[in-house]
């Protein structure tokens, strides 16, 4: 994967046919005090106890071979923190016109995943949507939010293992919320996995990928995923795509210690 252009908000990489983007939505503070040293073992401490720590929130856009404008996650809109819901920004500063996206593809329901359907100023942000993948399992969650009533026509329910075209499938990777899905891009070249919310605080969870977060909603089950994806990325060579890994949020995952580390992009 080469990097082909950079700017504040966007950074656009090729690998075989396909151009994929990272587009950042903003950040969004959270207490360091949500990290957890695992199911009921109780908080764990960073080292510099800072008592915020920073998420970035990453949206990622793939183009190419007929699967043209999958956009996977879509940011906060203007639902949550001032500092999110910047996707339009990131777009334009691109020069990416929204209505070129075809398909969103959501990793899971939480706000600031899903709520970039509509803009801060209440429009529908992709004018030709025609299609939100979604998982099975995550499909109550959407159901349940009225605000997003006029998008439940469009929305494509996908099981483990689905294709969603040719070089692009879903793969469950559960425990941070119902249905959590990663799409996994094959492009001939790279094997890429846009992986959600597996990893919420970086500078702690690559070390120590037993680490979990206080909005996991099994962390047992999120800790033997985030252990498990590890191994098999750092093995594979396979790059890692997160929605909160520090902007942009692809790189490669490198054993390190006895843990691993991000070996980012850019
Ligand atoms: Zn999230």
């Amino acid at each position: 994967m080469i990097v082909t252009s950079q700017s504040a908000n966007a950074l656009s990489c090729t690998s075989g046919s396909w151009k994929i983007w990272s587009l950042s939505d903003g950040h969004v503070d959270m207490p360091a005090d949500l990290l957890r040293r695992g199911p009921g073992l109780g908080k764990y401490t960073l080292a510099q106890e800072p008592s915020l720590v920073r998420l970035s929130v990453n949206c990622f856009l793939l183009e190419g071979a007929g699967n043209n404008g999958v956009l996977i996650d879509c940011g906060a809109g203007g639902q949550w923190e001032p500092s999110l819901g910047h996707l339009d920004g990131a777009m334009a500063e691109a020069g990416i016109d929204p209505s070129s996206i075809g398909v969103v593809a959501l990793t899971h329901t939480h706000l600031d995943h899903l709520n970039g359907l509509i803009t801060r100023d209440g429009r529908v942000a992709f004018a030709n949507l025609s299609r939100i993948v979604i998982a099975h399992d995550a499909v109550a969650g959407f159901v349940d939010q009225p605000h997003l009533e006029r998008f439940r026509h469009l929305l494509a329910p996908v099981r483990d293992g689905d294709r969603l075209g040719g070089h692009l499938a879903a793969l469950a990777i559960p425990g941070h919320a119902p249905g959590h899905m990663a799409y996994v891009l094959d492009s001939g070249e790279d094997r890429v996995l846009f992986c959600g919310d597996l990893i919420h605080v970086p500078a702690a969870q690559f070390a120590r990928p037993e680490l979990t977060w206080g909005y996991d909603l099994d962390q047992s089950i999120s800790r033997a995923t985030r252990i498990n994806l590890l191994r098999e990325a750092s093995q594979t060579q396979a790059w890692l795509a997160g929605a909160h890994m520090a902007k942009p949020g692809i790189g490669r995952v490198v054993e390190e210690g006895s843990g691993y580390a991000l070996r980012s992009i850019a």
